[in-house]
C-alpha cells in the first residue's frame, strides 16, 4: 500500500501565527545588505556596541572552569539571588523578594510568554495597551485568550490612562500587558502614571505582566519600575533581562519575577519547552549584575551615547515641521505618523517600503504594532549612519 501523501498544512496551534515583523524587518535588512545594497539598518531594535569586556571575561572563565553543563531549569543560584537582591532594593517597604520567585529563560521573550501561557487560556482577554511589540499580540493568541488593543491617545504619546483600560475592561479581563519605556513608541510612564494603572488592575483582580527590558534607557531620570509602584505584587509579573541594557541580546538571558506558585508553574513548563539557558549566558549574566561601577559605567557611556543619537536625530527631523514623532523619552525607537496617515490605507507600511526601495533606509511599519498609520525608526546605530537615515527620511516624507 502506498503511504499517504503528507503536505504541511498548520495546525490549529499556529493557523493564525504571524512571524515577528520586527525580526522579519531586521534580518531582510540585513540580507540586503549582504547582497550589497547600501542599507542603513534603523529597524533592529538592537543595541550596536559591543558587550563590556568584562562580562566577556567571565565567560570565557566559566568556559574554562567547566559550567557547560546543565543547569536548574530555574537557573544557577547566584544569578537569581543577584536578581532577587537588586529587586529587593528597589523594592524597599521591608519586603525580601527571594530567588525562589526567580525564573531565569532564554531572554525576556521567553519569560513574557512563559507568564502568558501559565496565567491565560480560553475565555480570557488581556489588555494590550497600543502600539506595543509585536509580540505581546501573538504570545497572547499562542496562550489561546483573546488579545485586546487598548490605543492610547498620540497625543500623550500613544500612553494609555485607567480610564482607556476601564473601556476594554470585561469580566473576562485576566490581564493587562505593561510596557515602559515602550517598544515601539519611546515613551515612559511616570511613576504616578504606573501606580495608576497597576492599581486599576488589582482593583479589577487582573494580572499585571511588566515588561522592564529598556528600563535602563531612559532620557528623563530614571523610569520608574513596577516594583517601586506596586501596592502588592500578588498579581504581578516583572519581566527584565541583560539584552538591552548590557548590549548582550545574543547571549539570550532574561528573567521573570513573579508570585511564588505561579513561578513554580513557570519553572514546571520550561522544564519542558527548553529546560535552562545557556550556562555560560548565565554566569555572563551574573557578572553584568554583579560587576558594580565598572558595568554601570559602561551602561551609562551607553545611554549617553543613545541619548546623543536621539537628539541629533530630532534635530534633522525638525527641519520638516510637519513629521509628527512621540516624545521619546525612553528605549531607542522613534515613532514618526507616516505621510498620508489617515488618508492613504496603511500609510506606514507604503512609506517603510518606499524608504528602503528609494532611499535604502531600513524601519518597522507601524502595522507591526497596531498602528499601520507609523513608522518606527531605531538610532541604535552609529551617529553617522542615523544622521544620514534621518535627512533621506526628511527627503522622502517631502516628495510624499
Ligand atoms: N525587541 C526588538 C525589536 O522590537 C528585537 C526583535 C524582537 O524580538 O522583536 O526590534
Amino acid at each position: 500500500m502506498t503511504p499517504p501523501e503528507l503536505t504541511f498544512t498548520p495546525s490549529a496551534n499556529i493557523a493564525q501565527l504571524k512571524e515577528s515583523a520586527t525580526i522579519a524587518a531586521s534580518q531582510r535588512a540585513k540580507a540586503l545588505r549582504a547582497a550589497g545594497r547600501p542599507i542603513l539598518d534603523l529597524g533592529a531594535g538592537e543595541p550596536d556596541f559591543d558587550t563590556p569586556p568584562m562580562i566577556r571575561k567571565a565567560a570565557q572563565v566559566a568556559i574554562d572552569s567547566g559550567a557547560t553543563r546543565y543547569t536548574a531549569t530555574e537557573g544557577i543560584l547566584p544569578l537569581r539571588t543577584a536578581i532577587a537582591e537588586q529587586a529587593t532594593a528597589r523594592r524597599g517597604r521591608g519586603e525580601t523578594i527571594t530567588a525562589a520567585e526567580v525564573v531565569v529563560s532564554n531572554g525576556s521573550k521567553q519569560s513574557l510568554f512563559n507568564a502568558c501561557f501559565a496565567l491565560f487560556g480560553p475565555g480570557d482577554e488581556v489588555l494590550i495597551p497600543t502600539p506595543s511589540w509585536t509580540s505581546y499580540y501573538e504570545m497572547v493568541s499562542l496562550s489561546r485568550a483573546t488579545p485586546v488593543a487598548v490605543r492610547g491617545d498620540p497625543a500623550r504619546g500613544f500612553k494609555v490612562t485607567p480610564a482607556d483600560l476601564a473601556a476594554h475592561a470585561t469580566a473576562r479581563s485576566r490581564g493587562l500587558m505593561l510596557n515602559s519605556p515602550v517598544n515601539p513608541t519611546g515613551s515612559v510612564y511616570s511613576r504616578a502614571e504606573l501606580a495608576d494603572l497597576i492599581a486599576f488592575a488589582r482593583e479589577c483582580g487582573i494580572w499585571v505582566i511588566s515588561d522592564e527590558i529598556y528600563r535602563r534607557i531612559s532620557y528623563v531620570g530614571e523610569a520608574a519600575s513596577a516594583l517601586d509602584v506596586a501596592e502588592s505584587r500578588d498579581h504581578l509579573v516583572v519581566v527584565d533581562g541583560i539584552a538591552k541594557a548590557y548590549a548582550m541580546t545574543g547571549w539570550r538571558i532574561g528573567w521573570s519575577i513573579a508570585p511564588a506558585q505561579l513561578t513554580k508553574a513557570m519553572t514546571a513548563f520550561q522544564s519542558h519547552t527548553t529546560f535552562n539557558p545557556s550556562s555560560v549566558s548565565q554566569a555572563a549574566a551574573v557578572a553584568a549584575l554583579t560587576g558594580g561601577a565598572a558595568v554601570d559605567e559602561t551602561v551609562t557611556a551607553m545611554v549617553a551615547e543613545f541619548r546623543k543619537r536621539r537628539d541629533a536625530a530630532l534635530a534633522i527631523l525638525a527641519t520638516e515641521p510637519r513629521i509628527r514623532v512621540t516624545p521619546p523619552d525612553g528605549a531607542f525607537y522613534l515613532f514618526l505618523q507616516a505621510p498620508g496617515a489617515g488618508k492613504i490605507p496603511d500609510a506606514g507600511t507604503v512609506f517603510a517600503n518606499r524608504l528602503l526601495e528609494e532611499h535604502d533606509v531600513a524601519v518597522v511599519s507601524g502595522s507591526a504594532f497596531q498602528t499601520p498609520d507609523w513608522i518606527r525608526v531605531s538610532y541604535a546605530t552609529d551617529l553617522a549612519q542615523v544622521e544620514s537615515a534621518m535627512h533621506r527620511i526628511v527627503a522622502a516624507y517631502r516628495s510624499a
